[in-house]
């Protein structure tokens, strides 16, 4: 029974619908989180202290196959995707107020901002989605068109197209550091410091398509090789928006990041695919508390002790994009859930503001902690180094460029 719902969820890639969210009631969440691993279906949320499984499927077509299992699963009103449809129908470019960006208002931000701060600013595109959607980054630092011994930091948002609250944090973000950049002393500093890059928008198309995954039934944050050497862990080919984050990432050397999602509150830090501590446990849960302790809601969860969990201890999943950078690159990358909804009304956007702005500026700044240096020959060139530290089996390189 299950081989066969495996091959037909698979010939539902082939024909790529809609898919929509479903709440699974589980008396036994172990065994049905397996089960829905088997069947490749997409897990977004899982509450363990009242039985309940937030998933997302394909079509009806699996939707009943899961009936038919015995799972007890209904259909939850699929908001966000609602909310895309409308939103993006809005073919303006004017700035929105007490609203979301479409994506055409976005795309035009990422752009303008790039041109209006060419001091601070430098638009890189990593690549584009399957639909030809550019994938675009802000780098902003003091002297962006140049690698300066600086730690690069990164910010990337809804790697899940219907997650949106991390996109309109993240164009904030970008319109504070920006904007106060001469004027703040801290913002200044940070920005003089650092290369931030951020990425507000990792899957454009299925943001504008309002679902989890990208146009070709991908769902991104299971698309990653994993830390083992497997290349393929949901057994799906690379979406472009993968390509292009691999690509990217390894052409620059990262040191901290966090990726944004929606549908709990909740620093995850790796690892996600084995319950194997990783081996700067300690360092990991630093940071994701440096995030959490300054979001009041997250903080005082009543589910995750100070709002932060490590990632297999809430659930197994493989492929995430956090495991990818810890496991094969430098850079130490957590998942940041900072809403419980998908698409919180735009009306309560200032409020979640408040509750991420100063967390987003902490975790920047969490990029100067610890050992730091240049690694250079004895005439003083910078050198593509790895570096290790006895008792840690993590090696991390330097930025060939210069050294860092
Ligand atoms: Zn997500």
């Amino acid at each position: 029974m299950k081989r066969i719902f495996l091959g037909l969820a698979l010939a539902c890639l082939a024909t790529w619908a809609s898919a929509y969210p479903v709440l699974i009631h589980s008396w036994d969440v172990k065994a049905d989180l397996r089960q829905l691993d088997e069947l490749r279906i997409s897990v977004d949320n899982v509450n363990w202290s009242h039985g309940r499984i937030v998933a997302d499927v394909r079509d009806d077509q699996v939707l009943s196959a899961l009936l038919d299992q015995g799972f007890d699963v209904a259909k939850l009103p699929d908001i966000a995707h609602e909310n895309a449809l409308r939103l993006n129908s809005d073919k303006s470019l004017d700035a929105p107020k007490d609203e979301y960006y479409t994506i055409d208002q976005y795309n035009q931000f990422m752009v303008s901002t790039a041109a209006q701060y060419p001091n601070l600013c430098t638009l890189v595109q990593a690549g584009s989605s399957g639909q030809g959607r550019p994938l675009y980054f802000l780098k902003i630092s003091d002297n962006p068109n140049l690698a300066e011994a600086e730690p690069e930091f990164k910010y990337i948002s809804s790697i899940h197209g219907n997650e949106v609250l991390g996109y309109d944090m993240c164009i904030r973000l970008i319109q504070l550091l920006t904007s106060q950049y001469g004027t703040d002393t801290r913002i200044t500093n940070l920005v003089n410091g650092t290369e931030i890059w951020i990425c507000p928008l990792m899957n454009p198309d299925g943001f504008v398509l309002g679902q989890r995954y990208n146009a070709n039934g991908i769902d991104l944050n299971r698309n990653f090789p994993m830390p083992t050497g497997e290349q393929h862990p949901d057994g799906n080919p690379w979406g472009a928006e993968t390509v292009a984050m691999m690509n990217l990432c390894n052409a620059h050397t990262f040191i901290l990041a966090a990726n944004f999602h929606c549908g709990s509150l909740v620093m995850n830090y790796p690892w996600d695919y084995t319950y194997a501590l990783a081996p700067d446990d300690a360092l990991l849960q630093s940071a994701a508390l440096t995030y959490s302790i300054h979001n009041t809601p997250m903080y005082n969860s009543s589910e995750f002790e100070d709002g932060i969990t490590n990632g297999a201890a809430w659930y197994v999943i493989t492929g995430s994009m956090q495991d990818w950078n810890y496991g094969l690159t430098s850079c130490t990358e957590i998942t940041a859930e900072i809403c419980n909804d998908f698409w919180p009304p735009a009306s309560t956007l200032p409020t979640y503001w408040a509750q991420n702005k100063e967390s987003m500026l902490s975790y920047m700044e969490f990029v100067h902690k610890g050992i730091h240096g240049l690694v250079t020959s004895s005439t003083g060139s910078p050198l593509n180094a790895s570096i290790t530290i006895q008792g840690n089996s993590k090696t991390v390189r330097t930025d060939p460029e210069v050294g860092d």
